[in-house]
């Protein structure tokens, strides 16, 4: 079971009906989203990725508005999604848009998060807990997730 931390960049404040949870009122800034993948997890990151796509999961709709794009991947190939949601949540600077976004199958308080400190403050602890970049494990120095994700074109990973 792998783990996987997406950081996202929200271009302007908007607001998103997620499925059947209802409306979020999103700000503009980072947000994170953990999740995990039991097997094809290069599958699953890919389908992130994807503009076009059966709106599945919290984090499908999330990822459908314009104003949402993926900055980032990190990894790791231990099974620690809600404790790595429940870490994250109680860093400085990182509040909840909604309770429970993405946490629909455990007891978290959301696996989707808003981040207001720079990003050293999430990249330290994920990093003591075994998580590592994608764009990093690529030799693709310009690599870039917005783009593959915009041009349909699968991310080189
Ligand atoms: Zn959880």
């Amino acid at each position: 079971m792998a783990t996987y931390v997406l950081i996202l960049h929200c271009a302007a404040p908007c607001r998103v009906t997620v499925g059947a949870w209802g409306d979020v009122t999103l700000a503009a800034g980072v947000h994170l989203y953990v999740g995990s993948a039991r097997r094809a997890w290069r599958a699953r990151v890919n389908r992130h990725m994807q503009s076009t796509k059966k709106l599945r999961w919290h984090i499908d709709y999330l990822l459908a508005v314009p104003e949402m794009q993926i900055a980032s991947v990190w990894l790791t190939q231990e099974n620690r999604e809600c404790p790595t949601a429940q870490t994250l949540g109680s860093l400085p600077g990182v509040t909840l848009p909604g309770r429970r976004i993405g946490a629909s199958d455990c007891r978290c308080p959301g696996h989707f998060l808003r981040l207001d400190s720079p990003l050293p403050v999430i990249e330290a602890p994920l990093r003591a807990w075994g998580f590592a970049p994608l764009a990093d494990a690529s030799e693709t120095t310009s690599f870039s997730c917005r783009r593959a994700r915009r041009s349909g074109v699968h991310a080189p990973w």
